[in-house]
């Protein structure tokens, strides 16, 4: 095979017979991906959930992970925020003339190794090649379908006055380490994305109790974004303890330096989690229990009054209105 990527990978014929065999059906292999125009599935019983998601993250490759771990990511955990258990993933790539062969390979093998975390299948795929400069490096796109667990009905109208706010980690390292990994701004911190797929810890956690309201991965945007998000949802207040919220201290260091709230930076591995009061302190010790979200807190807490408001309750004891999200802080975060 070529080094890089050329528009006959593209075109169908022997090259993407190469690409296909040589790359793809090393890493996807299972019983249900053919060769065949789709994948014949087994209907599964109950409700299904299914969701799809584009990633053109740049760079490509960051510390902690890479578009391919991250599209298998972002699928699985908005299936796992309905409380549905991934089955199945598609895959479709866009690859820009020129890219590195081997790069592909890479990230074939972090969406196998990203979907066997979850146990997720990945029963099709597509392939097409851009030439040069009609994409930056590679775009993924996955679609999955899940069945959701019994008795589970979560949504971000679901919150209530009464339920207890939780996250399941430390916040704001994907944005972080993407914004370091840029380099526009000449700063070395060590920072990791937070990027997992977290199947296995809401499966805990409604192995814990099925009452929970709403979970909601705090994405673009991060955790204050989803915060107003459900405000507005559900028409109730947010009540937030702003010393509560789990910060890792070198992502705290960069947002001191460059003036960013890390509230605001996204996650790809964090979820949000809205559940009656007297519900909360086991679904945190369950957390902690799990890969991934060993720093679980419970950070705030709705209130009937304030509807569509986040409160914070600073660490020297004022009130202050969290600022409400304003457009995008980074392009191509995810
Ligand atoms: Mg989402």
């Amino acid at each position: 095979m070529n080094d890089t990527i050329t528009l006959a990978h593209g075109a169908g014929g022997r090259q993407t017979a190469d690409l296909i065999g040589g790359i793809f059906k090393k890493y996807f292999n299972n019983p249900l991906l053919t060769a065949d125009d789709a994948a014949v599935l087994p209907r599964p019983e109950g409700r299904i959930a299914m969701s799809t998601d584009g990633f053109i993250v740049s760079p490509a490759e960051f510390p902690g992970g890479n578009i391919g771990r991250l599209s298998v990511c972002g699928t699985v955990n908005d299936l796992s925020c309905m409380g549905a258990k991934p089955l199945y993933l598609t895959c479709s790539f866009v690859i820009e003339e020129g890219f590195p062969v081997e790069k592909v390979d890479l990230l074939a093998k972090s969406m196998a190794d990203t979907a066997a975390e979850v146990g997720v299948v990945l029963v099709a795929g597509d392939t097409k090649v851009a030439g040069k400069g009609q994409v930056d490096g590679v775009f993924i796109t996955t679609t999955g379908v899940g069945v959701i667990e019994d008795d589970v009905q979560t949504g971000g109208a679901l919150a209530r006055p009464g339920d207890a706010i939780l996250v399941t980690g430390d916040i704001g390292r994907h944005g972080c380490a993407i914004l370091l990994a840029r380099d526009e701004f000449k700063i070395k911190a060590d920072v990791k994305s937070d990027d997992a797929p977290l199947w296995n810890n809401v499966k805990a956690m409604l192995d814990t109790t099925k009452d929970i309201h709403v979970i909601r991965d705090a994405t673009r945007g991060g955790v204050g974004t989803v915060l107003y998000e459900i405000a507005d949802q559900a028409d109730v207040g947010i009540r937030l303890e702003e010393s509560a919220v789990p910060v890792d201290d070198t992502v705290s260091g960069v947002c001191g330096m460059l003036g960013l709230n890390p509230l605001y930076l996204a996650c790809e591995g964090r979820m949000v989690v809205f559940a009656p009061k007297d519900k909360a302190p086991a679904l945190v010790e369950t957390l902690r229990k799990c890969k991934y979200s060993e720093n679980a807190a419970i950070i705030g807490e709705v209130t009937a009054e304030n509807k569509g408001r986040v409160v914070m309750h600073t660490e020297i004891g004022s009130e202050t209105l969290l600022p409400p999200p304003s457009g995008e802080l980074l392009p191509r975060i995810c």
